[in-house]
């Protein structure tokens, strides 16, 4: 039975900035990594950031493209590295909605559990909870589902740690890590262009002054992006001195 997952730090960095990119919606990812042999503790070591399918507010969809985009990414590393690495888990946040896994969260989780491997995690980030002094605070969890004798489900809170990636031999995989923090630069624009796309494509040919307008609010959205997410994701690459 699953007791403890480790993270690299840049993992844990990484799902943090990818959940901070929005307090409206919530966002998914996998996990990537490996069990040890009785498959009591997992080790990830990256991720696979995925653009939403469904943008809607609480709400994520997993596409089944998503999980084999997973697979894939899983088994180059595999290769790269000769280890065993496998996609292990999965991420997702509760933007301002408290922490605990929903009815449909733990459903997903148990066909995880069921299909893909039994230690399979998913990790919930709490991200923009509102503190009683006015505080925002991030908070993480890691859970498996357990079916009670009722047929009833209910989560398993896993102990999670975060460990400096320097601890241990693991550089392309830290590599392909650092990688996703370029693709969650690149989703944040493709989610924008699809939604201007899809503004542009429900106008008239004539309709030349909505046209402007959705260009305008496109690059002010794109100015945006870059003031608030893809500078500071860019500076919390900087290493510290
Ligand atoms: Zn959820």
């Amino acid at each position: 039975m699953l007791k403890e997952v480790i993270l690299l730090e840049e993992v844990y960095k990484l799902c943090c900035l990818h959940a901070y990119t929005t307090d409206s919606e919530e966002i998914m990812g996998l996990l990537l990594g490996l069990a040890n042999e009785d498959k009591t503790r997992l080790f990830i070591s990256s991720i696979v950031i995925t653009p939403r399918k469904v943008k809607e507010d609480s709400r994520v969809e997993i596409d089944p493209a998503i999980l084999l985009q997973g697979s894939e990414a899983a088994e180059k590393l595999k290769e790269e590295t000769g280890k065993p690495i496998q996609c292990i888990g999965w991420y997702h946040s509760h933007p301002k909605i408290t922490i605990p896994p929903s009815h449909v969260d733990l459903n997903t989780q148990l066909n995880f559990q069921k299909y893909m491997d039994k230690s399979f995690v998913g990790l919930i980030f709490g991200s923009y909870q509102t503190l009683h002094n006015h505080c925002v605070r991030t908070e993480a969890i890691a859970f498996q589902t357990e079916v009670l004798k009722d047929k009833q489900r209910k989560e398993r809170i896993i102990t999670m740690t975060v460990r400096p990636s320097l601890d241990y031999p693991v550089k392309c995989m830290v590599e392909h890590c650092l990688g996703q923090f370029t693709n969650l630069c690149k989703t944040l624009i493709e989610e924008e262009k699809r939604e201007y796309d899809q503004a542009q494509s429900n106008l008239l040919p004539d309709q030349i002054l909505g046209k402007i307008h959705n260009l305008a609010v496109h690059n002010k959205t794109l100015t945006k992006l870059m003031e608030l997410y893809i500078d500071p994701i860019m500076a919390s690459l900087v290493p510290h001195k």
